[in-house]
């Protein structure tokens, strides 16, 4: 009897130790040299910043792609491996005015103010409507017509300008600046409403109906009309005396107006690997593959290659996946199934992760968890010379058992430093809120946010590959891999206990 229990204890104790070096075996063929080489791509200028929409992200996506194929990971999007999805941008479009030969583009001397696509170039007659006052618009007709309007610095209200539209005007040209230069700040402001690098996931709730209006500069009168803004000035603190709004003669311009709101399209990555007997529930680990591409303006560098923002935690979900692909091939596959989802247009505000917790490939109440990495590639100035360690934020927000895993998984088998200073929801650097892992944690899936802290280089040209600590990336790595590992196998899905 007590030679058959001390057998039995034997054994169970050996499977144990089987089952750990077996973990071990994948989690040690996550290295530096494999995250090193991918990075050295992601992270090159050739890349041009990864920018959404630009092509440097669209050849991240295919670089990544290709990975996932070449592992054998499946692409869960009806067979491919892109969710590909609209993001709007408001970029302003090509908008001219001509008179006679002459063109003038938009921010030049004219500036337009809208959203409105014309469809093509309209051909209208422009009268000098005064300020737009009743007393103007006695003398002229604005029915079908363009018309100028001179005010001063206040800005006709959009009670006014409606009103004008619903008599008849087609078209508004505002002349409100005295100086060329006060004209230019005026065009300036317009242009930076625009946000030039602003995207959306949903298609702004834009003024398109409304025709909008064409600010211009003071110059423009006399181009219009042959008269000086001061002339034109006079005839209105005149009090329009003797008809004189009629004796201006009407000009015949053309102009062209485009919408401002443009879809560009965007594209999630996703690669993923089955489960066995609890294939139906997912884990999604995810990072970001975008970054910030090209600064417009600026000397020497200029291109954003986002080595630590995201590369580092882009290389990580590659490696990550390599690694369960492998153990699968051995017959060691995870009981539970992994999506590996590198998501685009983090930078524009999470939409990647916003379209796809909108638009689930896998149904969310399977989703076990979300594992995001972003940024863990460097240290920052708190931890210059500390021991390994990685910031662990969220961990504990939804699930008390993925806290105890996280921290079980770490101290058997990697030892970081886990510093929860950011794991505070008030802390003022709100980072709880600021990565992908925010639009799981919103549908009550449990997190864990993988972070390396604030540093120096965070979206900058200096982000650069040189600066990435891979002996620290690789210990991340594989901390989030005996996580995962856990979480993948273990009997009972992790529960949401703290809504
Ligand atoms: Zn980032």
């Amino acid at each position: 009897m007590r030679k058959i229990l001390v057998w039995f204890y034997l054994f169970v104790n050996v499977s144990g130790y089987a089952q750990n070096f077996e973990i071990q075996k994948y989690g040690t063929r996550i290295t530096a040299a494999d995250l090193k080489e991918n990075l050295a791509i992601l992270a090159s200028d050739a890349m041009e910043g990864r920018e959404t929409g630009k092509r440097g992200q669209k050849m991240a996506a295919a670089f990544i792609k290709a990975h996932f194929e070449e592992l054998g990971l499946k692409g869960p999007v009806n067979g491919d491996y892109y969710q590909v999805f609209d993001l709007y941008t408001t970029r302003p479009g090509e908008s001219y005015v001509k008179v006679g030969e002459q063109r003038f583009n938009n921010f030049t001397d004219i500036t337009y103010y809208g959203n409105n696509d014309s469809g093509g170039e309209i051909s209208l007659p422009l009268i000098f409507a005064g300020n737009g006052s009743e007393e103007a618009l006695r003398q002229v007709d604005i029915k079908d017509k363009a018309i100028f309007l001179l005010t001063g610095m206040n800005f006709p209200t959009n009670e006014s300008l409606r009103s004008l539209r619903e008599k008849g005007a087609k078209m508004i040209f505002i002349s409100h600046t005295e100086s060329k230069a006060d004209f230019n700040k005026v065009s300036n402001q317009i242009k930076s409403f625009y946000g030039p690098r602003d995207l959306t996931l949903r298609k702004p709730a834009d003024n398109a109906t409304l025709p909008g209006v064409f600010v211009v500069s003071p110059l423009m009168s006399e181009k219009f009309f042959g008269a000086s803004r001061e002339q034109l000035s006079k005839i209105i603190a005149d009090g329009y005396k003797k008809n004189a709004l009629k004796k201006i003669k009407q000009a015949d311009i053309k102009y062209r107006t485009s919408s401002g709101v443009k879809p560009i399209k965007s594209e999630n990555v996703l690669g993923f690997l089955e489960g066995s007997d609890k294939k139906d529930e997912l884990l999604i680990i995810t990072a970001h593959y975008d970054h910030v591409g090209i600064k417009p303006n600026g000397e020497g560098d200029r291109i954003h290659n986002g080595a630590d923002d995201d590369g580092s935690g882009t290389v990580a979900v590659m490696e990550l996946a390599k690694v369960f692909s492998q153990a699968k091939q051995d017959g060691k596959g995870p009981r539970r199934s992994i999506l590996f989802m590198l998501v685009t247009a983090e930078e524009k505000g999470l939409l990647g992760s916003d379209y796809y917790t909108q638009n689930p490939v896998f149904p969310l109440d399977k989703t076990v968890v979300n594992l995001n990495i972003d940024m863990i590639g460097r240290r920052d100035p708190q931890h210059s010379n500390s021991d390994p360690y990685v910031y662990i934020i969220g961990a504990d927000k939804l699930s008390t058992e993925l806290n105890e895993i996280s921290e079980a998984a770490n101290k058997k088998y990697t030892n970081l430093i886990f510093d929860y200073t950011y794991n505070d929801v008030n802390h003022p650097e709100r980072l709880y809120y600021r990565s992908d892992h925010w639009n799981f944690a919103r549908k009550n899936i449990p997190i864990i946010f993988y972070f390396d802290g604030i540093h120096e280089d965070y979206h900058k040209p200096s982000d650069e590959i040189e600066k990435i600590d891979f002996d620290l990336l690789t210990k991340r790595t594989q901390c989030i891999f005996y996580t995962a590992w856990e979480i993948a196998n273990r009997d009972e899905r992790i529960v949401s206990d703290k809504q």
